[in-house]
């Protein structure tokens, strides 16, 4: 007897199989997708919508789901959710709904469990690196976020690759989940809301422009001086700023980079580090985004105040680049920019 594997929701060819041997129509096909991945509907009610005799067989052999959600935490202070996934091999992943007062829902997804970056000012780098994520794994994050959403009559509008994780260091599973948010048939999000945000690997960043040439790339930037960023970025000593310039203007022709900019005091918030910065970033048309810095235990580092922080933005714009500050949602459940760790917890 042909044993029959299960196939994901997200992988495109493997359904077509199963939709074929039950001779499902295209159209009722659509529904189904519709149903998941537009509406939002649960596992029964996505089935509901395929004929009565296809439903067991899709039922036993499509996998809809690949992550539990273990926990759930809502910001007191703010519109953000902080989300903690088990895997099926035990390792714990967050992402963050953020539901801003004015403007899109939006959702910062994994990329890896944990980072191999190392970054000093990242609580996710203390937790070492473990694997890269799946696409299923990638995908499952937003679908179920869009679930969580729905009864509040908000819908996931914009993703960005902010959580844990270099997305660029696990490219096909990110470009591959990229691919799926922006297809018509899917989840259909415009380029422009979908973000990757990376600590600067050029030929990635090359690769991704040429294969999404509209979309925002962020580069996590946060020093022009290369002995600076060195010693905030290990990573940067393999891909020294140099070259990762050379990458910006190529980046910058073909759709919106922006540059973070993570202010620590005494470390890159002085005049030369200001100068460093116009100097760097003169003549490339980029959005220059401001962060402070969240602090978790752990760390020696202080943020630089936000008066401070005001001003060094004042100067960039004055310089004429295009420039704001970025405020953190989520800190009181340690969910901003840099809180995300999780250790494994097994059953
Ligand atoms: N690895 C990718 C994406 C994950 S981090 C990257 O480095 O871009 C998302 C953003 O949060 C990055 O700009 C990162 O530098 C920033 N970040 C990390 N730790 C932070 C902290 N403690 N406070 C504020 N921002 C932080």
């Amino acid at each position: 007897m042909e044993t029959r594997s299960v196939v994901s929701i997200y992988d495109t060819k493997a359904l077509e199989a199963v939709r074929s041997r039950n001779a499902v129509q295209p159209h009722r096909m659509k529904l189904f997708r519709n149903a998941l991945f537009k509406k939002a509907c649960g596992r029964d009610e996505a089935l509901d919508t395929l004929p009565e005799n296809a439903r067991s067989d899709f039922a036993e052999h499509v996998g809809f789901g690949f992550l539990e959600l273990l926990e759930r935490h809502d910001s007191k202070i703010d519109g953000a959710s902080k989300l903690i996934f088990k895997t099926n091999d035990g390792h714990l992943i967050e992402s963050v709904v953020l539901r801003p007062a004015t403007g899109r829902t939006s959702i910062c997804i994994s990329s890896q469990v944990g980072c191999a970056c190392y970054c000093g000012f990242c609580a996710t780098g203390m937790m070492g690196f473990s694997r890269n994520l799946t696409l299923d794994e990638i995908l499952d994050q937003v679908t179920q976020a869009n679930r969580m959403v729905k009864p509040e009559g908000r819908s996931i509008r914009n993703v960005v690759f902010m959580g844990m994780g270099e997305p660029l260091l696990n490219p096909d599973a990110v470009f591959a989940a990229v691919a799926f948010l922006r297809a018509p048939q899917f989840f259909d999000l415009s380029a422009s809301h979908i973000t990757v945000s990376t600590v600067g690997i050029p030929h990635a960043m090359e690769r991704f422009v040429e294969t999404f040439p509209k979309m925002p790339l962020a580069l996590s930037l946060h020093s022009a001086r290369q002995e600076v960023r060195e010693k905030l970025m290990p990573q940067a000593r393999k891909y020294p700023l140099d070259q990762l310039r050379e990458t910006l203007v190529r980046a910058s022709a073909s759709g919106k980079v922006m540059i973070e900019y993570l202010m620590l005091s005494g470390i890159n918030d002085g005049e030369a580090d200001l100068q460093a910065l116009i100097d760097y970033l003169r003549g490339i048309p980029v959005h220059l985004n401001i962060i402070p810095f969240n602090e978790f235990a752990g760390s020696q580092l202080r943020g630089t105040a936000q008066p401070e922080r005001e001003q060094f933005a004042a100067r960039l714009k004055a310089a004429g680049f295009d420039t704001t500050l970025r405020y953190s949602l989520g800190s009181d459940i340690a969910a901003a920019c840099g809180q995300l760790v999780q250790k494994k917890r097994r059953q």
